[in-house]
């Protein structure tokens, strides 16, 4: 069965001034979907989910929510639940009561709110807290409280503006986990802004990649790391070493490259029309590079010579930086996988597949 579409934005646009910085923005939500907008600062994220919360109103376009249009209709007929960056709760009032003021607005009954602002206190993990105020939480309870305080009216949609940006790294991470867990159990709707590429991957079914106001790409994290549309998208997701070169050859579904720095590679052509002759631009990323103190690969292809710059051991993985001609190529071993230690000074040979390989043209083409 298909499911229905939640939230739907059609050719909306939005200009402050002379400058357009949402602009032509598609996208179809389903419901109890979690999708990202995702990008660098300045990119339209906040205007777009402003634009759906109803605090801006787009300058052309359609936004539907549950099938209904919602152009001119003020936010708080949109049944939404909103967490922002800041916490935001009423510091002279207990957490009961922050978690209860939406009902209490909607003239829900006494016994009612009770029960569901405890209900909602169980789901959140801090029952315990009712009776204290804002200021004797910290930091990670208080966003807890927030999203509780947000979805306590069960609204059609959830609306998140980096709502983890403010706590630190570990307690970021405890509650990503825990929005993932409340967003697949209450299957709510949600859409999620955040210019943090790795929470993006982590929580969402889809992610939006916005750069400039314009829709970079939309998929599943998968397609967005492995299938990239631009090169803005592949650079600013995760890290990847970047190379200058040229197309020696198309051999079918493979091309055959040639880096400045004078040694041959063979990638996927993928989905992009090369000529020969045509400088590329070539990136494979640091997890994808085997690293090996022998020579390992047939014929020599996808294989190079280079010596180990420095390594830097960072627990789960190390990192190694080797010299190849021109290039400082980054090497990312899993600590698992590592029998060799690699020391400073050391003759290296690094090898990659074709498929791990992306090129770009500057028509953007991967
Ligand atoms: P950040 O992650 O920094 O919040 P963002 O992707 O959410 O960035 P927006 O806040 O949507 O970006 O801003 C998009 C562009 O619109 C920026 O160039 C910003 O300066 C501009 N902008 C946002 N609000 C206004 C406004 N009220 N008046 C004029 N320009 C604005």
């Amino acid at each position: 069965m298909t499911k229905s579409i939640d939230v739907e934005l059609v050719n909306i646009q939005k200009k402050f001034g002379p400058n357009v910085v949402v602009d032509s923005f598609n996208l179809q939500i389903e419901q109890g979907e979690c999708v990202s907008f995702l990008g660098p600062s300045g990119c339209g994220k906040t205007t777009t989910l402003n634009m759906i919360a109803g605090f801006l109103e787009p300058d052309q376009g359609d936004l539907l929510i549950k099938g209904k249009r919602m152009n001119g209709v003020p936010s708080n007929k949109r049944e939404l639940g909103m967490v922002f960056q800041t916490y935001s709760l009423f510091p002279h009032m207990t957490i009961f009561e922050n978690v209860a003021y939406g009902l209490k607005l909607r003239k829900v009954a006494k016994v009612e709110i009770t029960r569901r602002v405890n209900a909602i206190l169980e789901l959140v993990k801090l029952p315990h807290v009712a009776e204290r105020y804002p200021k004797q939480l910290s930091g990670g309870q208080r966003q807890r409280i927030a999203i509780a305080r947000a979805l306590v009216t069960e609204p059609s949609l959830l609306l998140l503006d980096e709502p983890l940006s403010n706590l630190d790294a570990k307690l970021r991470e405890e509650l990503r986990d825990e929005l993932k867990r409340l967003q697949q159990e209450i299957g709510i709707t949600t859409i999620f802004v955040t210019h943090d590429q790795e929470e993006a991957l982590y929580l969402s079914n889809r992610i939006v990649v916005l750069d400039h106001g314009k829709v970079e790409q939309i998929g599943t994290p998968w397609d967005i790391y492995n299938r990239p549309a631009s090169e803005f998208v592949h650079t600013f997701i995760g890290k990847s070493n970047r190379m200058q070169g040229m197309v020696e050859e198309t051999k079918g579904d493979t091309l055959l490259l040639r880096t400045d720095a004078g040694f041959t590679l063979l990638a996927d052509r993928r989905d992009g029309s090369f000529g020969n002759g045509e400088k590329v631009t070539i990136y494979v990323r640091p997890e994808k590079i085997g690293l090996n103190t022998e020579e390992v690969v047939m014929d020599g292809i996808n294989q190079v010579k280079g010596t180990v710059k420095q390594t830097s051991f960072l627990g789960a993985y190390t990192e190694c930086e080797v010299e190849v001609g021109l290039y400082s190529i980054t090497v990312r071993i899993q600590t698992v996988q590592q029998m060799i230690q690699f020391s400073q000074g050391q003759s290296v040979y690094l090898d990659w597949k074709p498929e791990d390989i992306f090129v770009f043209t500057g028509k953007g083409q991967g």
